[in-house]
């Protein structure tokens, strides 16, 4: 498919969400039922929420914020929120951006005592003339604005980081307890597209490390003509191909949402002395028409998918050499 033929496919089916707005569900000329939200990893929690919100005619960065929110609350997850891992000299850090339909976006890095990052980067769009705010001025903000601040390091990834500290060997964790970055995206039911994502970061990074996760273009893009999509894995790696912008662009040029991914894990992959056998990155995205993909280097990458369908957690394809 040309672009053309995908942006006039994708003005058809706008134009059928519009008029079939009074009913429940949307469908598109595609017979694709709006409202939709994905999201990575095994997160049914998280898009049960935003699910409820979107049914309810909500807006899809609403969905995503109290999405998002769930993960950052849940103490087991140890790669979000509170009861994420620590960096080397044991700080949790927690690193998020959002991004709706208009274009507009927010970021917290390196943003310490404070677990509901996701909310705290909506006001940095909304509530600053900024898009990024970083260490203590993005908890002296957090704090300005009413969030409480806490202790993020739970007795169990204390635990886990003194034992790590022994022998001190940094590897990172590929499909960390097949619960990573959680990177959300959602079609509401007026076909606008919103995205978030959160995280703690890689486990024992550098102090002061920050990843993907708040670069809009790496971590997350959402385009509203489009698509959008966002990354989980070694942010090192997004960033150096710009991965969600990348991936975007791509559906841009009439690229189904699952080759947009697969496409940019071999951007990554194939650059010359790669040592992708040793790390994860892993991307989801949905096009315009709410066609949705994923893709990633190692197997164990999944995304949850909640549509009228129901909520599902589906395996992601990953990159085999033989192809
Ligand atoms: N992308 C995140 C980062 O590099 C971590 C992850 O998704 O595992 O900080």
């Amino acid at each position: 498919m040309d672009r053309r033929s995908f942006i006039k496919r994708t003005g058809v089916a706008s134009l059928g969400i519009g008029l079939n707005f009074h009913k429940t569900f949307s469908k598109t000329k595609n017979d694709i039922t709006l409202p939709i939200v994905i999201a990575t990893w095994d997160v049914k929690k998280a898009t049960q929420k935003a699910w409820e919100i979107l049914l309810k005619n909500g807006d899809s960065l609403d969905a995503i914020e109290q999405g998002c929110r769930i993960e950052e609350a849940n103490e087991k997850g140890q790669s979000v929120g509170i009861g994420g891992l620590p960096d080397r000299e044991g700080n949790v850090s927690l690193d998020a951006c959002i991004m709706d339909y208009k274009g507009n976006c927010g970021s917290v890095v390196y943003l310490k005592n404070i677990k509901h990052a996701i909310s705290v980067a909506r006001l940095v769009m909304e509530k600053t003339p900024h898009v990024m705010l970083a260490g203590d001025g993005a908890k002296k903000f957090a704090v300005s604005m009413g969030f409480k601040e806490e202790n993020l390091l739970t007795e169990k990834s204390e635990a886990d980081w003194v034992k790590w500290k022994k022998k001190e060997k940094y590897n990172p964790i590929i499909n960390i307890e097949n619960h990573d970055t959680i990177g959300m995206l959602a079609i509401d039911k007026n076909n606008n597209i919103s995205g978030g994502c959160t995280t703690s970061g890689l486990a024992y990074k550098m102090q002061g490390r920050v990843g993907d996760s708040p670069i809009i273009g790496s971590g997350l893009y959402i385009d509203n003509e489009i698509g959008g999509a966002v990354a989980t894995g070694l942010g090192e790696e997004v960033i150096k191909t710009v991965g969600s912008f990348l991936v975007v662009e791509l559906m841009r040029q009439g690229y189904s949402p699952e080759e947009a991914c697969k496409t940019a894990i071999h951007r990554i992959v194939n650059k010359p002395g790669s040592n992708y056998q040793n790390f994860q990155v892993g991307y989801i995205a949905i096009n315009k028409n709410g066609d949705t993909g994923s893709y990633a280097i190692q197997k164990g990458f999944s995304m949850t998918k909640y549509d009228m369908n129901g909520n599902e957690n589906i395996s992601s394809l990953f990159f085999d050499k033989k192809i």
